[in-house]
């Protein structure tokens, strides 16, 4: 089949011919249709979230079930399918703590580039090439674990599903799931790319007053008005924190979604909530960067500081009410969809995505 193969880091991936294993028995082939271009992609292309090499990466895909492994029980061959990028095994101590993301057999499994218990179906024994997030679906075929794989209805755009399958219910779910934001709160949100534009809009149906869109680029003010910003502030040259105190009667926003990881960011978001708000972190800082926040404020604010992966809860149940949303034309996905490209300018999509691209590149595969 045809892949995306990253080598080295900070090199363009070699789009070339890569041998395929079949499923195993809990595994599934799935034929990619749409697949995203997504942050995390890029950084570990960069070396920042140091994935083991050779590798193929995406992780932001949906396609059709092309064959499932002798013990698949939940999708079946023709079946339109998101996939998520955690898949979990339903048995260890996280995913019977109810937190699926952090399954235990995922994380070995993503660590070390792999399917379940080491498995490897991409590549050859002597020249093994490592599995990304368990779907590496910047490929025209993926074998995948059963449980990554989420059956949707055929009518929805393979466009829209595979953004659901990453940006979309990250974002939905840091402000439904983890801000758990009310109606008549002011909201912030740092970062106006694929993610930040879907916490905007879920803000902005959880019934926010005020949702101030926090960028570097004024560029990027029209896209967060349209998602359903009421407010842009521009933290190059605005006083993000003066500016939240007063949409909020002097008190701060309610909470605010960091979507950029970077640390001065968070520190910011920490002095822009007001008593007692919350600040969920949700981009990827790289390795080793470190957020400095006055200590002494941490008890007598009680401000909260939530981590939140893949949405902060239970990515295939965000899948279905998103989009039922979607069809109920409450929550607006098609707008999402930018660039439709092959697989041959995926380097172009990293670079259109490190310039700042305001909609979302996919790679599709006419198949
Ligand atoms: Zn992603
Ligand atoms: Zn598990």
């Amino acid at each position: 089949m045809k892949a995306a193969v990253l080598y080295n880091y900070n090199e363009d991936l070699v789009i070339e011919d890569v041998p395929l294993g079949d499923p195993g028995d809990r595994e599934v082939l799935v034929r990619i249709v749409a697949t995203g271009v997504c942050h995390s992609d890029l950084s570990a292309a960069k070396g920042k979230s140091l994935p083991p090499l050779p590798i193929i990466l995406g992780h932001e895909a949906a396609g059709i079930v092309e064959r499932t492994g002798s013990a698949v029980s939940k999708v079946r061959k023709g079946d339109h399918v998101i996939l998520s990028w955690a898949p979990n095994c339903g048995e260890c101590f996280y995913c019977h703590k109810r937190l699926p993301t952090m399954c235990d057999t995922y994380g070995a499994a993503a660590g070390g580039g792999t399917l379940w218990n080491g498995a490897r179906r991409l590549g050859t024994r002597e020249r093994p090439i490592h599995h990304f997030t368990c779907l590496s679906s910047f490929a025209e075929l993926a074998v995948v674990p059963e449980s990554a794989c989420s059956k949707i209805a055929e009518d929805v755009p393979f466009e829209v599903a595979a953004l659901v399958g990453c940006a979309v219910t990250t974002g939905f779910g840091a402000v439904v799931n983890d801000a758990r934001v009310e109606p008549g709160e002011v909201v912030g949100v740092i970062g106006v790319g694929g993610v930040g534009i879907n916490a905007i809009q879920a803000a902005a149906l959880a019934g926010a007053e005020a949702i101030a869109a926090i960028d570097i680029n004024p560029e990027k003010e029209a896209v967060a008005r349209a998602f359903g910003a009421t407010h842009f502030v521009n933290s190059a040259t605005q006083d993000v924190v003066a500016e939240l105190k007063v949409l909020s009667r002097g008190r701060g926003a309610d909470s605010i979604v960091d979507c950029t990881g970077r640390p001065a960011a968070i520190a910011l978001a920490y002095d822009g909530v007001r008593l007692g708000g919350s600040v969920v972190s949700v981009g990827i800082a790289a390795r080793g960067e470190m957020v400095c926040l006055p200590a002494s404020t941490l008890p007598n604010t009680q401000k909260r500081i939530i981590g939140s992966n893949y949405g902060g809860g239970v990515p295939e149940r965000d899948f279905e009410r998103i989009l039922a949303l979607y069809r109920a034309g409450r929550f607006e996905l098609d707008r999402q969809v930018g660039k439709r490209v092959a697989l041959e300018a995926i380097n172009d999509a990293f670079r259109w995505l490190e310039q700042g691209v305001l909609a979302r590149t996919l790679i599709c595969f006419d198949h």
